[in-house]
């Protein structure tokens, strides 16, 4: 008897139901609403706190989910609502994932509980790894860590900057280096505490999309953070930098490859939310916009342009699941699956909004309806979390094993 399943179980059905009600009920209707304010949605974030969406069990639920499909499915729901709203209450995950992937037992169990705070005072959280110089070449960042052996104290300075919820987080997770002439080889990931000192937030960007999401510089000047800190701890980054330094490679990842390549198929699965968002409207309205006196739907030009939208959708989706099943059973992603997902989704989102903006006329182009926002949001699905290029690049190594530039 086969065990092969592509089936959802009924825990995960339930999130997905749990989570598209959410999303329909409460996110949909205020999306255009934050769009145009471009303001964090606390009160939308304080929502999801008290019904248990925003939660840290809710995600640590889903992220041990042993299928792999939990994450994925319920980004999918969330930003089927919307994106920009999506994101501001799963922005803090990205920094929660740095925390589960690099941080001890008991860093884990310190950070993680407060990056969301609780429903009467809900808090949010921040990954900070691009910096001004460093985006796609994260070896390069300069934010420079100094360890002060007499106070057991790390001293931060640089400027970090495209952080969501950057400067507004309770906590923040930032990449350093610490030994600057070994590369990404000598970087490492520093919890800094709420209300340190020293740290504050720059500019905030006025975005193309996903604008009720918070994007800000983070200004580092001379923070001091205690030992305790450097998430995995003194010991093991003296290890790993004794490593890099006699050139032994024990794995080509370092601290903020982890936490990207963790994440990969759950920020290819917001995408998916978005693409999904835009075709159900565009073929909605397909089926009632009357034109030549049919509707537009019957015309095969528009039916087959549908027909291209959701095998491409259901594609993305395929590529995602897989993805995440392959990190769930611990299977090594030989052909950068996890790439291969982000990739697809982020690219067919791209598309697929575009087909949907084309297929509402001029409708489509206006903000009366919401494929012109969902458009705009799906532009970082092809930036952020690793360009489609960059994802290009990992793949085309993965394959090939060649150090391809
Ligand atoms: C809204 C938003 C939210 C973000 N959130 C976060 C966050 O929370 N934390 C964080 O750390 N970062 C965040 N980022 C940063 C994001 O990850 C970077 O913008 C991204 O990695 C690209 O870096 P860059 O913008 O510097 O572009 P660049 O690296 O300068 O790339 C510019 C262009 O050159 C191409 N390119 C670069 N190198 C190569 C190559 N070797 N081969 C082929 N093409 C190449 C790229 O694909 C791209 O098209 C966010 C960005 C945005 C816009």
């Amino acid at each position: 008897m086969s065990t092969f399943s592509l089936d959802p179980g009924p825990d995960q059905i339930a999130v997905r139901d749990w989570l598209h009600g959410f999303a329909a009920d409460v996110v949909r209707p205020a999306a255009a609403e934050w769009d145009e304010r471009e303001e964090t949605p606390w009160p939308i974030i304080q929502e999801a706190a008290k019904l248990g969406i925003y939660s840290l069990e809710f995600y640590a639920q889903q992220y041990f989910d042993p299928s792999g499909v939990g994450i994925p499915i319920a980004m999918e729901e969330l930003f089927w609502g919307d994106a920009g709203i999506g994101l501001s209450i799963v922005g803090t995950t990205l920094a929660a994932v740095a925390v589960l992937a690099n941080g001890t037992d008991e860093q884990i169990g310190t950070w993680a509980p407060q990056m969301f705070g609780t429903p009467d005072d809900v808090k949010v959280a921040a990954f900070c790894s691009s910096e001004p110089d460093a985006g796609s070449d994260v070896s390069a960042l300069r934010t420079r860590a100094v360890y002060e052996e007499a106070t057991d104290e790390w001293v931060l300075n640089g400027t970090k900057t495209w952080a969501t919820n950057g400067g507004i987080a309770a906590v923040h997770v930032v990449v350093a280096t610490v030994d600057p002439t070994l590369g990404a080889r000598g970087q490492a990931s520093f919890v800094v505490p709420p209300g340190t000192p020293g740290l504050s937030q720059g500019q905030k960007f006025k975005k193309h999309g996903i604008r009720a999401s918070h994007t800000a510089e983070v200004v580092l000047d001379s923070v001091r953070l205690p030992g305790h800190c450097l998430l995995g701890g003194k010991e093991k980054l003296d290890e790993r930098l004794a490593r890099a330094r006699e050139g032994v490679r024990k794995s080509g990842r370092n601290a903020a490859m982890a936490t990207f390549e963790a994440s990969r198929p759950a920020v290819g699965a917001q995408a998916i939310g978005i693409a999904r968002a835009a075709y159900e409207v565009a073929l909605d309205y397909a089926k009632t916009r009357v034109q030549f006196g049919r509707p537009i739907i019957d015309n095969q030009g528009v039916a087959f342009q549908l027909a291209d939208m959701k095998t491409r959708i259901d594609a993305a989706r395929l590529l995602v699941w897989r993805a995440s099943w392959m990190a769930a059973t611990n299977q090594p992603f030989t052909s950068a699956e996890g790439s291969m997902s982000k990739l697809y989704a982020g690219e067919t989102a791209k598309w697929v909004t575009a087909q949907a903006m084309q297929i509402l006329g001029g409708n489509g182009f206006t903000r009366e309806y919401p494929v012109e926002r969902m458009h705009r949001d799906s532009a970082i699905y092809s930036i952020f979390e690793g360009t489609s290029e960059i994802q290009r690049l990992v793949i085309a190594r993965a394959v090939s094993g060649l150090p391809i530039r």
